[in-house]
């Protein structure tokens, strides 16, 4: 895998404002390339990175009731498109022992997020990463977003948000378990 290589971005991003027949020397498309290279380094920052590898995870012996982080706001980059999709994602999780401080779940959503995505492997990605990755008895992630490139491909419906879930662990072994958090979190 390569790395981030903004003046290439940039010679790109020219090319695509020239392939759509624009003047790329106009005043209002003059820091385009620039800007846009900027916006993909923020975009893009989780893509070489483990978010869970820079997490603090405590211990406390004790830790074993629910942890649950609510209504996480994100914003991702469609694969298919590159077009971004913004969304939700509430977290939750079930600790042997291990805990995460909360804005650490924040950061975990949001280092997933910053990368070429689809919403599918985003969130089971949260849910891998609360349980295989911490070391719970069982994670449950609930993502909403909306899609831009649902514009781009004529399928635009505003308003209309796609949810997808993904339950590991006891919450993907016990629907009572599962129910009882899903609606803790709709
Ligand atoms: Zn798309």
């Amino acid at each position: 895998m390569g790395t981030f290589d903004g003046p290439r971005i940039e010679r790109a991003v020219r090319e695509i404002l020239a392939a759509i027949g624009e003047d790329t020397s106009r005043e209002g498309l003059r820091e385009t390339p620039a800007r846009v290279a900027e916006a993909y380094a923020r975009l893009f920052s989780g893509l070489h990175e483990d978010p869970l590898r820079h997490l603090d995870i405590s211990f406390d012996e004790s830790a074993e009731d629910l942890v649950l982080m609510r209504d996480i706001p994100f914003v991702s980059v469609c694969e298919h498109h590159l077009l971004p999709m913004i969304g939700r994602a509430s977290a939750a999780y079930l600790p042997a022992g291990k805990v995460l401080g909360f804005s650490e779940i924040v950061r975990l959503v949001e280092g997933y997020a910053a990368r070429p995505q689809i919403q599918e492997r985003l969130t089971a990605q949260v849910a891998d990463a609360l349980h295989d990755g911490l070391g719970s008895r069982g994670s449950l992630v609930v993502v909403e977003a909306r899609h831009t490139c649902m514009a781009a491909t004529g399928a635009w419906s505003p308003g209309t948000t796609a949810v997808t879930s993904a339950a590991r662990g006891i919450f993907a072994e016990d629907p009572a378990r599962r129910a009882e958090v899903m609606a803790a979190i709709t």
